[in-house]
């Protein structure tokens, strides 16, 4: 297992815009290592996405994966509020993402870059992506509820964004304090 170090914040590749990769670069040798290493830190974190900038390179990479077995640690009617289900193992390359605005959610949220805390977000209940491949194929989600939270967080650390951004001061604790005043 090779695993990569995580950037934390105040690193300036998180806070840079990514560039798109071309269907040679997604298919070469370097790319097709990096998904793999990628995936591996993400298990390793453990963490439900890793996007390119998290460790250290400025491309629109991200990985994902919501695992069964961390929900087992949540009562059945926070991951019911949540609407959060498994998601498999998957790479979002270039992604476009198209917002239903109709719809907000807000939730506490934390970054593996951003160890320790967490606070409120606000993101979109639906969105959809269209993106590549780790083949450089064009693909399309549909996504609502936390795997759609995932998607909105993964693609703003391509755009530099990060989701303590979004968070109104005063919600940010640290997550052993959240766990004992339970603020949702
Ligand atoms: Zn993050």
């Amino acid at each position: 297992m090779n695993t990569l170090e995580i950037v934390q914040i105040g690193h300036p590749v998180l806070r840079q815009t990514a560039r798109a990769l071309t269907r040679e670069e997604i298919l070469s040798d370097d790319i097709q290592q990096l998904i793999t290493h990628m995936r591996d830190t993400m298990r390793t974190a453990p963490g439900v996405g890793l996007a390119a900038p998290q460790i250290g390179r400025d491309i629109q990479l991200a990985v994902i994966e919501d695992r069964e077995e961390y929900h087992r640690n949540w009562p059945a009617i926070e991951l019911q509020k949540r609407q959060r289900k498994p998601v498999a193992f998957h790479v979002i390359i270039n992604p476009k993402l198209r917002v239903d605005k109709s719809q907000e959610v807000t939730f506490h949220e934390g970054c593996l870059s951003i160890p320790g805390l967490i606070g409120l977000v606000p993101r979109y209940l639906s969105v959809d992506v269209d993106y590549l491949n780790e083949h450089a194929e064009p693909q399309h989600i549909h996504a609502t509820g936390w795997y759609a939270r995932i998607l909105q967080h993964e693609i703003n650390h391509l755009q530099g964004i990060l989701c303590i951004d979004h968070m109104p001061t005063r919600s940010i604790s640290t997550i052993e304090n959240y766990i004992k005043y339970q603020h949702d």
